[in-house]
């Protein structure tokens, strides 16, 4: 039977018409640069979603497998010249896709659950935490007992406690600096893999804070952001999540949201939901680089170099912050040649597109190989593990961490800092 689709209300349709097809966008396209399709390139894209929604006589399914292909790292909105939002045309074609053609497929829907209900996460987390303890984690991928897929993210796991930062630690976090230099108060995002996977990234963001004068809240009620809704197509829930974050920030007094995830910050300064009150959301990079009036004392002798999670440099348009404030805490800044362009991580991508996850990936470690940096940085949860998990599969043994560990590692050079902190090193 022939069908006929619409992704786009008529008056958004002209939004597709900006693309004049000049090809400016592919080199910088991740998915073009493996396999050369056009039907893989931002372009080809753009022209398979004016057919779904124009043609009648047309394989919709066929050409949603590629816009499915498609990481979300808008990499091609940077790098086009006309201003095509591509970001914006690629939401509504996989919502019109999840609606009408093909909706999230059961372990699709499982993953999402997983790693966005503070319950199944807090479930999870124990158990890996048992499977580290125990060094089962190890024996699983040593003995080949887990599908190729789960080995290679498990590799990629921090070391894991067991319980969330949100858990274990107060609420409320007063300035440690003395009164000329006290800036204020901020709230705190802590996400969902964050929370769960990632506390000693919260926990130094909160020491950085308040060692630079501001007091920290961590605002209850707070749910996962909804980033990872919105990139699998499903708006209705993506907006619950919004709505949801801005009933627990409506009332906190604080002058910035902070956000230490990449992905979580460019999903929540899309909210309508945070609008009704003045709270802005920043990323940690964004907001500390003009304000630390006490900057480590020290510097790291270490080799370092920065890999930018698109969510930040592409989404969110921070490019040099990071890099700012880790020329504050190293000795050496190694450039990393395509820093911008994706690791191949974006959200659940990594599982469900594996193979094309991976040889993305391998560009990346191959130049991370090259460079033979001591630590590997960069600042959101699913570039982190993505990065982890290679470097390891390659047998390279460089750690990856967040940009504000980093900062926070050079600060613990001061003993005044690591007593004020009750740190040992
Ligand atoms: S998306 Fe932009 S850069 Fe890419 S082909 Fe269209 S106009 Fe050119
Ligand atoms: S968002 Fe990234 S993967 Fe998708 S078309 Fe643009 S550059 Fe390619």
């Amino acid at each position: 039977m022939v069908e006929t689709h619409h992704l786009f209300a008529p008056d958004n349709y002209h939004r597709l018409q900006a693309c004049i097809h000049c090809g400016l966008c592919l080199a910088s396209c991740p998915t073009y640069t493996v396999n050369g399709k056009e039907a893989d390139s931002p372009r080809g894209r753009l022209a398979l979603m004016k057919y779904i929604d124009r043609e009648v006589e047309f394989d919709a399914k066929a050409a949603f497998r590629h816009i499915d292909l498609c990481l979300g790292c808008l990499a091609c909105q940077t790098a086009c010249p006309s201003g095509v939002q591509y970001g914006q045309l690629l939401e509504t074609s996989r919502s019109y896709q999840r609606r009408q053609i093909k909706p999230l497929s059961r372990i699709q829907h499982l993953f999402l659950n997983w790693l966005t209900s503070h319950r199944s996460l807090g479930f999870i987390t124990a158990l890996l935490a048992l499977l580290q303890r125990l060094a089962l984690d190890r024996l699983a991928r040593a003995l080949r007992l887990l599908p190729h897929t789960l080995r290679f993210q498990l590799a990629g796991l921090p070391s894991i406690t067991g319980k969330a930062f949100s858990q274990t630690h107060d609420n409320v976090f007063p300035a440690l600096a003395s009164e000329d230099q006290t800036q204020g108060t901020v709230a705190l995002f802590t996400g969902c893999v964050m929370d769960h996977w990632f506390g000693e990234v919260h926990a130094a963001t909160v020491r950085v804070l308040q060692w630079n004068g501001f007091n920290v809240l961590v605002p209850n009620g707070q749910t996962c952001c909804g980033a990872l809704h919105a990139h699998a197509g499903l708006e209705e829930e993506a907006e619950d999540c919004l709505v949801r974050n801005g009933a627990a920030f409506q009332d906190i007094d604080a002058q910035a949201l902070v956000v230490n995830a990449a992905g979580c910050g460019a999903q929540l300064r899309n909210s309508s939901g945070l609008d009704h009150n003045s709270l802005s959301v920043v990323d940690i990079s964004e907001w500390l680089t003009d304000k630390l009036p006490r900057p480590p004392k020290n510097k790291l002798s270490k080799r370092v170099t920065y890999d930018a999670p698109c969510h930040l440099y592409h989404a969110q348009g921070i490019r040099d912050e990071p890099c700012r404030l880790l020329e504050l805490a190293c000795e050496h800044l190694l450039p990393l040649p395509e820093t911008e362009m994706c690791c191949g991580s974006a959200g659940f991508y990594s599982l469900i597109h594996s193979d094309m996850s991976q040889d993305i990936l391998k560009r990346k470690i191959n130049h991370v190989q090259v460079l033979a940096p001591d630590m590997l940085v960069t600042g959101n949860p699913g570039c982190h593990l993505q990065l982890q998990a290679g470097l390891r599969a390659s047998s390279l043994n460089i750690p990856v961490y967040h940009t504000i560990e980093v900062l926070d590692m050079a600060y613990r050079l001061d003993s005044a800092y690591r007593h004020a902190f009750g740190l040992d090193n």
